[in-house]
């Protein structure tokens, strides 16, 4: 305590009282090939949390209406706190009256190629994201294809997630709503939310 941190989450950490919460205290599970996860977060706003591994961390936005699969459709994504490797394993109940109450769903997960280039140079993803503009393609169980990430100007910091033309783009589907159940149990977010000790 005291200390500048060294990693991205100290922000995440001092939300959270890890006494209470079932969430991760953080540490490193990051394979070779860097993963993006999404989370339904039934918190007091209801929105899902989408997260990409860059680097030790995982890069986190709030997407109040989740991911579109139609490239017309362009989802606000507002940026929240860095949050340790592991929390993309993480499902379950926060308490009451910890940050961020409420039921946390594994929506979707998998892999996710950075193909983000400027002047036809690669940029890493991390030099993507401080320029306000990434490419990746996504390799989930419900998302797949490209999905370009971007900032959007003026005064705030809010960003866009908007599905690229191609040929996993479907503008008929809707999966927030028609394939809602979890990816790593198979629950329904009303389920995770009831208690388990009975
Ligand atoms: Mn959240």
């Amino acid at each position: 305590m005291g200390k500048p941190a060294s990693g991205g989450t100290s922000d995440y950490e001092g939300k959270r009282d890890f006494s209470r919460t079932p969430e991760p205290r953080g540490g490193k599970s990051g394979g070779a090939r860097p993963i993006f996860v999404i989370q339904e977060h039934a918190a007091s706003s209801h929105h899902f949390d989408f997260r990409l591994e860059v680097d030790d961390t995982l890069k986190s936005w709030a997407v109040p209406k989740g991911p579109s699969t139609d490239p017309r459709v362009k989802r606000l994504a507002v940026p929240t706190e860095d949050h340790p490797l592991d929390y993309a394993d993480f499902e379950g109940a926060i308490p009451d009256g910890q940050y961020g109450a409420g039921e946390v769903l594994l929506w979707d997960r998998g892999p996710y190629d950075n193909v983000t280039s400027k002047d036809g140079k690669a940029m890493s993803i991390a030099e993507a994201l401080d320029h306000g503009f990434a490419e990746i393609v996504l390799h989930g169980q419900k998302l797949s294809g490209g999905y370009r990430l971007q900032r959007m100007g003026g005064a705030g910091e809010d960003w866009l997630l908007i599905k690229s033309d191609d040929d996993a783009a479907d503008a008929r589907r809707n999966p927030v709503s028609t394939e809602p159940e979890s990816v790593k149990t198979g629950r329904s977010i009303g389920e995770i939310g009831e208690r388990e000790d009975g």
